[in-house]
Parts: structure tokens; C-alpha cells; sequence
């Protein structure tokens, strides 16, 4: 572990802390700050200085002027899930953590739109809101944690992004404190006025990975629920044929409303730990979601049920209940959690390719794999050409540490150079700050620190992030010549 290097809290500065927010919402022993030292990227670790947990907006934007009068870095969070280290206090700091801010402030059915604090769970909007025949449609496999305030930050996808579109297709507006306590409201605000002259201002924050201010409350938008799914589980003998199925889909002018593929270590995995009746043996299983109007749904699946067919895919188990069905997503959403029974760490990947390039790089993964001696099962937004290879590996071996980050990279470059990106919904993260440069060039990553100056000019919210030449923990520590 690093040690940080944002001296300890001081008296003064302790005190009047817990004169905000009281002394209960303050952590500073050693001993509780190890809860926060890393976030779902667990390669690095490093204590923040300090946690705090507001209440109110008013208490955030006090903590905040605080932290800029001792010029302390403050780092927003919201559940800990971000798989790039986004999280992660590099060089200590005060962690403002959200979670006690988790109220649905107020449902507008008419409008569909709802106000709320930026520390409610993903979920639980989609379940306030469905005896409505309304629901929330960004979908991160880690919905039932993730809060809000985190998929604005990460600009989070999941299965239905493929046709509803991510994080910022859904939020109109929220509110946020500056680095220096000022509080703004961006976009369309609760009482409906709309910001739409001037620049996006509300674009720019979402996937800023907490380095522009801290959002309290989010004015998102509600769609309506389909009338109608049907979702089936369609069997491989291999990865190509599954991802030419992906590919033929697409071409029909289907647009399905997920289209997630799990190659077949990952579906032993999740079948060994949960028993949905996968057969063991397949090479891949493709889900795929079909939702609108009931009417032509049934001829839609019967063409997808064809292509698969055409694709030789062994069997298409079309789901028969909502039981069914909900099964079927509960296998896709619990895979990461499988991974805990075959591996004591995993590395998540995250690139992009063209969809049309997803059998090369499921090929060149699997090459990966055999170079490095590491397995690496795949579970992924096939749809968007979103793939997640988990590179399995045990932190106690540092030759393993040193092999899965190699490995890592190693994927990562081939997504670039298939014209593809590092990153398709975890962001950068202190892991891909490398990356950053083959993928956006010196002058956008200017342009890019412009904007970030225009917001925090001191560079004191979330730092050591996203940009080349930012410290990460690995700079300090072992791990750094154990890295490739
Ligand atoms: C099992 C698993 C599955 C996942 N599946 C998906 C997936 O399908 N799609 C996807 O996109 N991601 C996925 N993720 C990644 C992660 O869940 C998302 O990035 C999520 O949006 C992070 O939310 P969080 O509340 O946990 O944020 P945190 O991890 O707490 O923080 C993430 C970043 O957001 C910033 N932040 C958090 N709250 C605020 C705030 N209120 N104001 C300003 N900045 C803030 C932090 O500073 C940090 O930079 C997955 C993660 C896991 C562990």
C-alpha cells in the first residue's frame, strides 16, 4: 500500500468538519479509512485522508469551500463500483461520499422526469417508478449498487444502451458543487426551465469521472415501458459463429434491445455457481432482447431465431415466462460475481471495437490468453462492440500482477488499432491513463484540460485521473517494476 501524501488531517481542520456534518458522517481512524482505499479496480490502493457523509446539499457545498480554504483535494463518491480506479485517492484526500444523500426527491409522471439525490442506487428509480409503466433505462450489470451520482460521473452503459443509449441520453439536468463550493444547476432544471442556447454545459460534466465538482441531485428522464419483450438465449458451438450472428442481426435492420455474449468459460462459471441450465460445452451464448409494440415482435424474433439458425447455433430457447426471462438476466448480471468462485482477483477490461472486428479481437484475446497463461473469459455488450475480458490472475503472485497488466494492455492496443477505443462505459480511471494519448492526441488532450481548468483551475477535485503525466499509485509503489 502507498502512503499518501496529503498530510493527516489537521485538528483545526477535523473539528470543523464534524462542526458540518456532525461527528457521526466523518471516518478518519486508519482502521474503517482501508474500506475506501480502492474502488472495483483493485490492482492499486491508497487511503483517503478523510471521509465524509453529507446529508445535504448544504453540507457538500460547506465540506467543499472547507476543503478549497485548507486547499485540500476532494474526491466524490458514489458506491465504489468504477472498474478504471476512478476512485482511487492517489495521493490521499478528503472523500465526500454520497451515500447518505439517497432520497427520490419527486416523481413527474406527466412529464416523466424524476428529481433525485445523486447517492440513490441506479435500481431503485426503475422500481419507484414501474407501477407507472414508467422505467429508468441506463442499465449497468451493477445497477442493484451503483448510484446515480456515479453513472453521471462515468457516463455508464449496459445491456439496453444498445438501443436506448447511455447516461447522458437520460439525464437532463442536475445540480453540482464547484471545487470552490459555488453551487450550479446544469440543463433543464426540477421546475422544467430548459438550457437549451449556449454550450452543453450538462454534456461536458457527464463522463468527467469526478473531476469537475461534486453533483448532488440529477433530474433524469423516464421512458416508457415496453408493451411487449421477448428475450432468448440463443447456443453456440463457437465465439465466431456468435458474433456473425451479432453482425447479421444488425445488417437485417434489427435493433434489439440488448444483444450480450458470454464465451464459455464465463457461462461454465455462471452455470457452476447458479445452475440456470447452460450447457457446459457451448462456445458461446448470445442473449438477445426484443422490445416494443407486441405487434411484429413475434415475426422479429422468428428472424432472429433464424439467423441464429443460419449461424449454426445448436439451440434458440425462447423464454416462456417473466420468470424465464428474468432468469436469463440475472445470469448475465451475476457473472462478474461467478468469477469469485474460479479466481481470487480479475482485471476488467473494457474496449471498444466495430462490431464487425469482433471476431478478430475474440481471437486475439484468446492468443492472449495462451501468451500470458491466464485465463480470460469474456462476457460483453456484443451489440455495441463493447468487450469485457476479465483477466484472471492472483495478487499474491507478482509475476501473475505483472502478466494480467501486460495482458491488459497488450488487448488494448489491438482495440485501437481496430479502429475501435480503450474505454466504452468504465472511463479511464488511473488505469488507462496511457492510453490516452495513442487514443485522443496532444492537442484534444489540451483542449481537454482547458475545459477541466475552466471547472476546477487548481486541479484539486479528483486528481492524479485521466491525463498523462498524472501520478498513479504504481508511481510510488512496488507494483510499478512488477508493471510492464
Ligand atoms: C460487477 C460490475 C458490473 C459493472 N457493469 C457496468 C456496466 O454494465 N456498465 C457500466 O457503465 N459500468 C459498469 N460497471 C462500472 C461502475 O458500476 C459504473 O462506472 C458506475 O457508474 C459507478 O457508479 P458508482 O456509484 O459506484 O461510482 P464510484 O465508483 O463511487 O465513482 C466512479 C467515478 O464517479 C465519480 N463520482 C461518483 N459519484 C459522484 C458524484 N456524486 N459527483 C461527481 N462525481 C462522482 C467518482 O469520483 C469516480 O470518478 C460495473 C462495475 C461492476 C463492479
Amino acid at each position: 500500500m502507498t502512503k499518501s501524501c496529503v498530510a493527516a488531517a489537521s485538528p483545526a481542520f477535523l473539528e470543523a468538519v464534524r462542526q458540518i456534518v456532525g461527528k457521526e458522517n466523518v471516518i478518519h481512524s486508519a482502521a474503517e479509512l482501508l474500506v475506501y482505499e480502492c474502488d472495483a479496480y483493485t490492482l492499486e490502493k491508497s487511503p483517503p485522508t478523510l471521509v465524509v457523509l453529507p446529508n445535504t446539499t448544504a453540507e457538500v457545498a460547506a465540506v467543499v469551500r472547507l476543503c478549497a480554504q485548507y486547499n485540500l483535494p476532494i474526491i466524490p463518491r458514489g458506491a465504489g463500483t468504477s472498474l478504471s480506479g476512478a476512485l482511487l485517492p492517489v495521493d490521499g484526500g478528503v472523500m465526500i461520499a454520497l451515500t447518505r444523500m439517497n432520497r427520490i426527491i419527486h416523481v413527474d409522471t406527466r412529464n416523466r422526469r424524476a428529481l433525485v439525490e445523486a447517492g440513490v442506487v441506479n435500481a431503485w428509480i426503475t422500481q419507484a417508478v414501474k407501477s407507472h409503466g414508467l422505467l429508468f433505462a441506463p442499465d449497468p450489470s451493477s445497477q442493484s449498487a451503483c448510484t446515480i451520482g456515479g453513472n453521471v460521473a462515468t457516463n455508464s452503459g449496459g445491456p439496453h444502451t444498445l438501443k436506448y443509449g447511455v447516461t447522458t441520453n437520460h439525464v437532463l439536468g442536475f445540480e453540482m458543487i464547484l471545487p470552490d463550493g459555488e453551487t450550479v444547476w446544469l440543463g433543464t432544471t426540477p421546475d422544467g426551465g430548459e438550457d437549451v442556447t449556449g454550450y452543453d454545459l450538462r454534456g461536458s460534466v457527464i463522463g468527467s469521472e469526478g473531476m469537475f465538482g461534486v453533483v448532488t441531485r440529477v433530474l433524469v428522464r423516464l421512458i416508457r415501458s415496453p408493451q411487449s419483450q421477448k428475450t432468448m438465449l440463443g447456443i453456440f458451438e463457437s465465439v465466431d459463429d456468435a458474433s456473425q450472428t451479432v453482425s447479421d442481426i444488425i445488417a437485417a435492420g434489427i435493433v434489439p434491445a440488448a444483444l450480450e455474449m458470454m464465451d464459455q468459460l464465463i457461462t461454465r462459471a455462471v452455470e457452476e455457481a447458479y445452475k440456470f441450465g447452460f450447457p457446459l460445452d457451448a462456445g458461446a451464448v448470445l442473449i438477445v432482447e426484443l422490445d416494443g409494440l407486441s405487434a411484429g415482435l413475434e415475426k422479429q424474433s422468428q428472424q432472429v431465431i433464424e439467423i441464429c439458425r443460419r449461424n449454426k447455433a445448436r439451440d434458440v430457447r425462447l423464454a416462456q415466462s417473466e420468470k424465464e426471462r428474468t432468469d436469463l438476466w440475472k445470469s448475465r448480471k451475476r457473472a462478474f460475481g461467478a468469477i469469485g468462485r474460479i479466481s481470487p482477483n480479475f482485471l476488467t477490461q473494457d474496449g471498444v471495437v466495430p462490431r464487425s472486428r469482433l471476431p478478430e479481437i475474440m481471437r486475439f484475446i484468446n492468443a492472449t490468453s495462451a501468451k500470458y497463461g491466464l485465463r480470460i473469459p469474456n462476457v460483453f455488450h456484443a451489440g455495441d462492440g463493447n468487450i469485457h475480458p476479465l483477466v484472471l490472475y492472483d495478487e499474491r503472485d507478482a509475476d501473475q500482477v505483472r502478466r494480467a497488466i501486460a495482458a491488459g494492455h497488450d488487448i488494448l492496443h489491438k482495440c485501437i488499432e481496430l479502429g475501435g477505443s480503450v474505454s466504452g462505459e468504465h472511463g479511464i480511471g488511473v488505469e488507462k491513463i496511457s492510453f490516452m494519448e495513442a487514443q485522443f492526441g496532444r492537442d484534444s488532450l489540451d483542449a481537454m484540460q482547458s475545459l477541466r481548468s475552466a471547472f476546477d483551475p487548481d486541479k484539486r477535485c479528483n486528481p492524479h485521473k485521466m491525463f498523462p503525466g498524472s501520478k498513479r499509485c504504481s508511481d510510488f509503489s512496488p507494483r510499478r517494476q512488477a508493471a510492464v
